[in-house]
């Protein structure tokens, strides 16, 4: 249930109708907006219904949320939430382009790949060190040794770096790194990951899984969300379907979906969500052109070289264009539909 003060509510108001919440043996959940303020009640289902508010003083209403996810819905809060990644801002309208190999391979390749990111236009290097590769022979990833050369490559190039997280027991070292956790689509579901990145005050870039419906997707951003962590960004990155020509279905639709049912920022992975290179721009534009707050895109400086994903990694000269491409439609976007 949400409450939703009166716009001339007093302090006291709102505390009051806070402690009674809390007397009730309910968790409250403030949020203050620049025009109402919203008290979120969190608990037993039963303590709630018999929660008498209404004749409160300052209480307008009361709102009953039907959905599991709460804390993350559009009932909850109305304004987009803006997640603040040391000064680089997702959501909003703002443009996110989170931007690298998919796999870190060496220096060379990384730098190479960052400094080609940054001058087109990119605020996020991404790379993973732990990778969930399908076969075990596949390449796993630099771990600890591809973290340093993340952050290395990010300092030198003025980026933010975002990176996968695959196990719990890996956030204090992930975190000395990156400025954003990625919990990918095998992941989406590993509630014990979700909780743990809860108590962390890093933002956490969150995918949709293989087959997750976008209430279930919720539902995990909720997990994080509720453990105390308001800074989730969430990532269409393409569904399971019966297609094979694809790698996976990008579902454009969700960004709409989750623009009506969230105030989380969405931002679309369009290399991920094909598998094919050709389309990485047709669809990062048609994700831009839905709505989204921004993109993930592989770029490796040499595709066919690549140790994970050459086939829908861009190179360089395709991602600048795709940039100069981007930054007009998202302005577009901005002056005929607001803040996305
Ligand atoms: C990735 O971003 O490299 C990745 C493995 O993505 P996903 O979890 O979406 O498959
Ligand atoms: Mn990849």
């Amino acid at each position: 249930m949400i409450i939703v003060m009166a716009k001339n509510a007093t302090e006291e108001n709102i505390r009051r109708a806070e402690e009674r919440v809390r007397n009730a043996g309910l968790k409250t959940h403030l949020s203050k907006g620049d025009e109402v303020t919203i008290i979120g009640v969190i608990g037993d289902k039963k303590k709630i219904a018999n929660l008498e508010m209404n004749m409160m003083d300052g209480v307008e209403k009361t709102v009953r949320i039907t959905e599991k996810y709460k804390l993350v819905s559009r009932d909850f809060k109305q304004t987009d939430t803006v997640v603040d990644v040391g000064g680089v801002k997702v959501g909003g309208g703002n443009l996110a382009v989170m931007a690298g190999p998919c796999a870190v391979e060496s220096y060379e390749q990384l730098l190479e790949a960052a400094e080609c990111v940054k001058a087109a236009g990119a605020n996020f290097l991404r790379g993973g060190a732990f990778k969930p590769r399908t076969s075990p022979y596949d390449f796993q990833g630099l771990a600890e040794d591809g973290l340093k050369l993340l952050q290395r490559a990010a300092k030198e190039t003025d980026l933010k770096v975002v990176t996968e997280i695959v196990d719990k027991d890996d956030i204090d070292l992930i975190g000395t790194y990156a400025d954003v956790f990625q919990v990918g689509a095998r992941n989406m579901q590993n509630f014990e990951l979700l909780k743990a990145l809860g108590k962390v005050n890093k933002p956490v870039l969150l995918k949709r899984g293989l087959s997750a419906t976008v209430s279930e997707w919720l539902n995990a951003a909720e997990y994080i969300v509720a453990g105390g962590n308001e800074n989730v960004i969430l990532c269409e990155r393409g569904i399971r379907t019966y297609e094979t020509f694809t790698r996976n279905t990008l579902d454009i639709s969700a960004v709409v979906a989750v623009k009506e049912l969230s105030h989380l920022p969405i931002i679309v992975d369009p290399s991920h969500g094909t598998g094919r290179w050709q389309m990485v721009a047709p669809m990062a534009r048609a994700a831009i052109a839905a709505g989204a707050d921004g993109l993930i895109v592989e770029v490796h400086p040499h595709p066919e070289k690549a140790l994970s994903d050459g086939d829908q990694s861009l190179k360089p000269k395709n991602f600048a264009r795709l940039m100069e491409e981007i930054k007009e439609l998202n302005a577009f976007m901005r002056k005929h539909y607001g803040e996305n």
